[in-house]
C-alpha cells in the first residue's frame, strides 16, 4: 500500500474527483479527513470507507471560510495527531465571459477556487513541516489554455498554478511539496447538467485528442502519485491529466 499511516485532508470529498481519491486513498492504506459542505454527500463517503474497514472521518465545512478550515485542521489534527496530505480540491465552475460574470459569480469563485487554499495551506503548513507532508491543488486544464466562456474558472485556476509553483519554492528546504492536478472536462457533478445536452457534451469531446472526458479515477490514480513517497523529487509541477487536451 502506497500511503500506509498517512493522513489526508480532501476537500470537494463529497463528489467527482474529491469522493474517488479519498476513497482510493483509503485502499491504500491513509485514514482520511473528509472535507465539504454538502453535509450529507461527504457522511456517504466516508460511509463507503468505513464500510471497507478502513478509516475516515467527515467534516462539513465552507472551505472558504477561515473559522471552518481553522476547524477541519484541527479536527484532523485530534483525531489522527498528524497531517500527512492536504488535497485541496473543491471548486466552483461559473459559466460566462467577462460581460456575462456578475461581481458575485467573480468572487465567489475567487473566495472557494484559491482563496480557500491560501488558508488551508496557512493552517495546515506547521502539521506538513513536521511530517514532511505534501500539498495537492486542483488546478484546471482551463488554468493553461485560453479556457473559454469560464472567466472566472479560468482566471481562478491559472491562479492556482502560480500559487503552487510559489509555495512549492518556498517550503522545499523544508521538505514540503506542492503540487498540482490539471484536470481536463471530467464526468463530475460541476459538469452533470452541461453533459446533458448533446451540443455541449460534443463540444467538450472534440478538441480531445483521446475523444473522451475525463473520469474521477484519471484525477484519483494521478494524486495518488503525487501524494505518495514515491513522487518525493516532485514539487511545483502542474500535471494535466486531460486525454491530451493541452497538448492539441
Ligand atoms: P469536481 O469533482 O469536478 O471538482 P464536483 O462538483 O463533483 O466537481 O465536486 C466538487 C465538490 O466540492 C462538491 O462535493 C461540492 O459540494 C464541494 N464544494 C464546492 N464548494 C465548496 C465549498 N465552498 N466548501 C466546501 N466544499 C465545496
Amino acid at each position: 500500500m502506497l500511503l500506509e499511516n498517512k493522513v489526508a485532508i480532501i476537500t470537494g470529498a463529497g463528489s467527482g474527483f474529491g469522493r474517488a481519491t479519498a476513497e482510493l486513498y483509503a485502499n491504500e492504506g491513509a485514514k482520511i479527513v473528509a472535507v465539504d459542505f454538502n453535509e450529507e454527500a461527504v457522511q456517504e463517503t466516508v460511509q463507503v470507507i468505513q464500510d471497507k474497514e478502513s478509516e475516515a472521518i467527515a467534516v462539513t465545512a465552507d472551505v472558504s471560510k477561515d473559522a471552518d478550515v481553522k476547524n477541519f485542521i484541527q479536527k484532523a489534527i485530534d483525531t489522527y495527531g498528524q497531517i500527512d496530505i492536504l488535497f485541496n480540491n473543491a471548486g466552483v465552475y461559473a459559466p460566462g465571459t467577462v460581460e456575462e460574470t456578475d461581481i458575485e459569480d467573480w468572487n465567489h469563485s475567487l473566495d472557494v477556487n484559491i482563496t480557500a487554499l491560501f488558508l488551508a495551506s496557512k493552517y495546515a503548513i506547521p502539521h506538513l513541516k513536521e511530517s514532511k507532508g505534501n500539498i495537492i491543488n486542483t488546478a484546471s486544464a482551463g488554468g493553461i489554455i485560453g479556457f473559454p466562456d469560464a472567466i472566472s474558472y479560468a482566471a481562478t485556476k491559472g491562479a492556482v498554478l502560480s500559487f503552487t509553483r510559489a509555495m512549492a519554492v518556498d517550503y522545499a528546504e523544508e521538505g514540503v511539496r506542492v503540487n498540482a492536478i490539471c484536470p481536463g472536462t471530467g464526468e463530475t457533478g460541476m459538469t452533470k447538467d452541461l453533459l446533458e445536452v448533446d451540443d455541449i457534451y460534443q463540444g467538450f469531446i472534440s478538441p480531445i485528442p483521446m475523444k473522451r472526458l475525463g473520469k474521477p479515477d484519471d484525477i484519483a490514480y494521478a494524486a495518488l502519485f503525487l501524494g505518495s513517497d514515491q513522487a518525493s523529487y516532485i514539487t511545483g509541477h502542474a500535471l494535466p491529466v486531460d486525454g491530451g487536451w493541452t497538448m492539441s
